[in-house]
């Protein structure tokens, strides 16, 4: 198991307007949006995903946009902030264009040797740009935001969890290492990951839990490069006593989940068969993609769903 994960896959989290969600990470954070399709149980629901050009395995937040949905409150149990990496030197920038597109909470702090921009998402969602090495990544070039300082894709995720041992365990099991400490948060790192290869574990033993609602993320999903590494992974998983769902078709990677000791929905999804699938570079989420089952049904579903900007 320990030579099979490659660091993160993706994250998928809650929001209400999905107009809005388009524009701020189509716009102000200059990803592209790879693919437009439909979330898996509430058809008229849409699942969007933004990343790098490809939807490189790494760099891929998704979205379901709710419309209506009482706001998450944020706490343990949870990942607290979604980190994307950005060249070095390049929060001068960050800081001048969030500020422009009226972003809340912009917070620049140094952590663990990093220079790092906090801020506030649409639905409350809390993010972080920290500048690291671009380490053979390319940011999205079909964008306002120059390359030199672009979105490579995540950089790692935060957890806050009450208890840190039991999800650091499950962590070192999956193939992580302990890295540095910096007062109540313990970073794990994998080698020789994909780019996003951080997860740092926050404790806050006497916190409340989260409760999920828009701007909470939903899980966290772990890349595998194919379908015989995921079954190993499951097995290993089952074989230490984890729940783990059979291997779901989520038509663009292949996915299994288990909830961990500290409250985290986990996802371990394929790097196959990837976003082009269906589409190809060029024009990547421009077209509403339809699972299979609900392709009969493409007029009511596309006459609910609001009409987004490119
Ligand atoms: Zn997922």
């Amino acid at each position: 198991m320990q030579k099979h994960i490659q660091g993160l896959h993706h994250v998928t989290s809650m929001a209400t307007d999905a107009l809005r969600n388009n524009a701020f990470f189509t716009k102000a954070l200059g990803l592209r949006r790879i693919k437009k399709t439909v979330n898996f149980d509430v058809p008229e629901v849409y699942h969007l995903y933004y990343g790098d050009e490809v939807g490189t395995p790494g760099s891929v937040l998704t979205y379901f946009p709710f419309g209506q949905m009482p706001k998450g409150t944020r706490g343990t149990g949870e990942v607290g902030i979604t980190e994307f990496a950005v060249p070095p030197s390049a929060l001068t920038f960050w800081k001048e264009r969030l500020a422009a597109f009226k972003v809340s909470d912009l917070t620049e702090t140094d952590f663990l040797g990093e220079r790092r921009l906090e801020f506030t998402g649409p639905d409350g969602d809390s993010f972080a740009l920290v500048e690291t090495d671009a380490a053979g990544r390319t940011a999205w070039t079909g964008t306002d935001v120059p390359s030199d300082v672009g979105i490579l894709g995540f950089h790692g995720a935060r957890f806050r969890l009450r208890d840190a041992a039991p999800t650091g365990e499950l962590l070192s099991f999956m193939g992580y290492q302990q890295d540095e400490t910096a007062g109540n948060v313990i970073r794990y790192r994998i080698d020789k990951g994909n780019g996003a290869d951080t997860v740092d574990l926050e404790e806050v033993p006497d916190a409340d839990h989260a409760h999920q609602g828009a701007g909470s993320v939903h899980h966290i999903a772990f890349a595998v490069a194919d379908r015989a590494a995921q079954l190993e992974v499951r097995k290993a998983l089952l074989d230490t006593g984890y729940q783990v769902t059979p291997v779901i078709d989520r038509d663009y990677f292949w996915a299994i989940y288990f909830r961990t000791p500290g409250g985290v929905l986990f996802e371990i999804a394929t790097n196959e068969p990837g976003f082009d699938r269906d589409e190809d570079t060029a024009h990547l989420g421009s077209a509403l993609k339809l699972p299979e089952r609900y392709r009969p049904y493409r007029n009511q579903i596309e006459h609910k769903l609001p009409v987004l900007a490119d």
